[in-house]
């Protein structure tokens, strides 16, 4: 792949899937990080962050939205950078202040994340200074309602969380909860095709240039769940088991139905896919499907990431 060119004193800690990427920016009298990766990360993300400012501190912390694979290494930050500064967008920051860990969608989910402060929020239609640029703050609904994606006009640089990925884009998570969000995610692509970025730095994956193709893939397939809105319900059911499986790395079948049965959003959502099956059958299928798949490898009753 061609060398790409980010804007200066940007860095890209490129991660997997469990853990977002974690995007540096270091200035000449300020250093900022947006995203912090999953929490079993945190002990990684500590030492690659600290390997990259050397010596230096990390004085503003800031999120794009506050789903776990994202915000997992806040704490572990905010205690190691005392007079850190934490930014994140403003639609959840009261459940944080509260630590409400239901609407925050932690224990929905089934995911971990250890409880972070913050000290600000990130207002849509506002920039903020990460290094030594200015960033745009735009609304980017949709895989999260309160998601915000990032802008630097200057080398058109979009930071586009999760809103898209060169193929594609993350679960719509408010459709999983009933609510119409598919045009939230065709809204924010067209924001995001107006902002003509010319390299997208992605919540996973690496960065990409191509980025009319990447929209274009990513409409494509929104255009599929759209007619076939049970599609992406499978899709978001076998999401959530493998993030789970990247997390574990290994688990049980009796062990993953168990966590699944203590886990309701995702005891749902697995249910949903064979309605005449118990939620353990429909859990089997879907296991299956993931092997299949090659995302998972199965060993007598032991599951494995693959
Ligand atoms: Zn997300």
């Amino acid at each position: 792949m061609a060398r790409l060119q980010l804007p200066k004193g940007v860095t890209v800690l490129e991660r997997g899937w469990l853990s977002s990427n974690n995007i540096l920016h270091i200035g000449v009298d300020h250093c900022a990080l947006i995203d912090s990766g999953y929490c079993t990360h945190s002990d990684q993300t500590l030492l690659l962050v600290e390997s990259a400012l050397q010596g230096r501190a990390l004085d503003l912390l800031l999120n794009t939205h506050l789903h776990s694979d994202h915000v997992g290494g806040n704490a572990a930050l905010q205690a190691r950078y005392p007079a850190l500064q934490t930014l994140i967008p403003p639609g959840h920051a009261a459940y944080v202040a509260a630590w409400d860990t239901e609407k925050l969608t932690y224990k929905p989910t089934g995911q971990n994340c250890p409880q972070f402060r913050f000290d600000g929020t990130l207002q849509p239609g506002t920039e903020v200074r990460l290094g030594d640029l200015h960033w745009q703050v735009h609304a980017a609904p949709g895989h999260d309602s309160h998601s915000v994606i990032l802008f630097e006009p200057h080398s058109r640089t979009l930071v586009s969380a999760d809103a898209l990925w060169e193929r594609g884009f993350g679960v719509v998570f408010p459709e999983l909860d009933g609510d119409d969000a598919f045009h939230e995610v065709a809204q924010t692509l067209d924001v995001i095709a107006a902002l003509n970025p010319l390299l997208v730095i992605p919540g996973h994956g690496s960065p990409f240039t191509d980025v009319p193709a990447a929209i274009a893939r990513a409409r494509q397939r929104l255009a599929g769940f759209v007619a076939d809105p049970a599609r992406h319900l499978q899709h978001a059911a076998k999401v959530l088991l493998k993030f789970k499986l990247l997390e574990l790395q290994s688990v049980s079948l009796q062990g993953l139905l168990a966590w699944a049965e203590a886990t309701p959003y995702v005891a749902k959502l697995v249910a949903m896919q064979y309605a005449d099956h118990t939620l353990a059958q429909a859990l089997d299928l879907l296991v299956q499907d993931l092997v299949r798949a090659g995302a998972a490898t199965l060993q007598g009753t032991q599951l494995h990431n693959a």
